[in-house]
């Protein structure tokens, strides 16, 4: 009964629960280590639970949808106006609202190869041709990228960093591919990763958005903010693009526990410097244990690291048995690799054991 563009969609495939796994392997949750969806290892910041205590009479009433106090918030926080930010049920979301704002059949949208796999599945959902630029070492190639658009393009969606390779572009190659593209399109700057980026290299994209009036940046509470389960993040942009993605956004899109709680995650400053301090030390005992074991990585600036591993398929079937849940990627053409999300130090001292008793090394 569907149109030919919506069988064709590959799904997305989540992560198994950690719960479900155990099952199916005979083993007890609590030797389970799930380093596989760029989840934060500490939890739930302090603030944000709090909130989220504080909220539960709240669920008899809708949210509010227009997340008033959380775009107060956020745009204290950025310098920027209420009217220029679009809340999202995550991010995923507001990529989402990008793609059924601008995309219709007939039209369509580029991004790169080894790209975050939700820009194909909502360009496909809107009946638009995906157009996929060549990569460059793992990374945004952004000459093809600019290539690569048509007439027709109406989206280009970029990850800095990306998922699942890591790699980060510098804010000048941005600015300059910005000053490329024409304004009849939509570049979509996706953050995801942004807080684990030391200072020097954040790219000034919120400065930009005066700049550019087709520049939408996207952000999550799912990943350094420690809320990925409640699903919220943000978009923002020049007036005229938050209002057409604000048109095409269910009305109570964010839950009012997700509201509550990324409000108060916003200002847990220690909460975040937490995250970024574990995710940069795990970073360095994973790196340092695939160089120990001959293991060439795509150097990572997000919370996770691609690993090559040969037969990664293999590989993961036979870390899942150690109880080691990871992510293989050949579904985003890298056959050979494994994403290992960032974990505590016990955690990534488990992987590396698993990795290195699997591989025999
Ligand atoms: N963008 C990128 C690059 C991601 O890796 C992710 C999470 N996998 C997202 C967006 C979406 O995250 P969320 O919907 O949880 O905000």
């Amino acid at each position: 009964i569907a149109p030919d563009h919506i069988r064709a969609i590959a799904p997305y495939q989540p992560g198994k629960p950690i719960a479900e796994l155990a099952r199916e392997m005979g083993l007890n949750e609590a030797d389970i280590v799930k380093l596989a969806s760029n989840e934060n290892p500490l939890g739930v910041s302090p603030k944000a639970r709090a909130a989220i205590a504080d909220s539960l009479d709240e669920l008899a009433l809708y949210p509010d949808g227009n997340g008033f106090e959380l775009k107060s918030a956020i745009a204290r926080k950025h310098g920027v106006g209420l009217d220029q930010i679009v809340l999202g049920n995550g991010s995923n979301d507001v990529l989402e609202l990008a793609a059924r704002a601008l995309l219709t059949p007939g039209s369509s949208a580029v991004y790169a190869q080894h790209a975050f796999a939700v820009y194909p599945l909502v360009t496909q959902a809107c009946g638009a041709a995906g157009i996929e630029a060549k990569a460059k070492a793992f990374s945004h190639d952004l000459s093809a990228m600019l290539a690569a658009i048509r007439p027709d393009t109406r989206i280009v969606f970029i990850a800095n960093p990306n998922n699942p390779t890591g790699t980060l572009l510098d804010a000048d190659a941005l600015h300059g591919f910005l000053k490329k593209v024409s304004p009849e399109v939509l570049v979509v700057l996706d953050e995801a990763y942004v807080e684990f980026l030391p200072e020097a290299r954040r790219t000034p994209s919120v400065e930009w958005l005066k700049e550019f009036p087709n520049l939408l940046v996207s952000r999550t509470f799912s990943k350094a903010y420690g809320l990925a389960g409640l699903r919220v993040g943000f978009g923002l942009a020049q007036p005229e693009v938050a209002d057409l993605l604000n048109r095409v956004r269910q009305p109570f899109n964010v839950n009012s526990l997700a509201l509550k709680a990324a409000a108060a995650a916003l200002d847990d400053q220690a909460f975040l410097a937490e995250s970024k301090r574990v995710n940069d030390a795990g970073m360095a005992q994973l790196t340092e244990g695939f160089r120990r074991l001959g293991l060439d990585y795509i150097p990572s600036w997000g919370n996770f690291v691609a690993v090559r591993v040969g037969a990664a398929g293999t590989v993961f079937q036979a870390l899942l048995q150690k109880g080691v849940i990871v992510r293989p990627v050949a579904n985003y053409g890298m056959p050979d690799y494994l994403r290992i999300s960032i974990g505590l130090p016990e955690q990534n001292a488990r992987c590396l054991a698993a990795l290195q008793a699997v591989l025999g090394k």
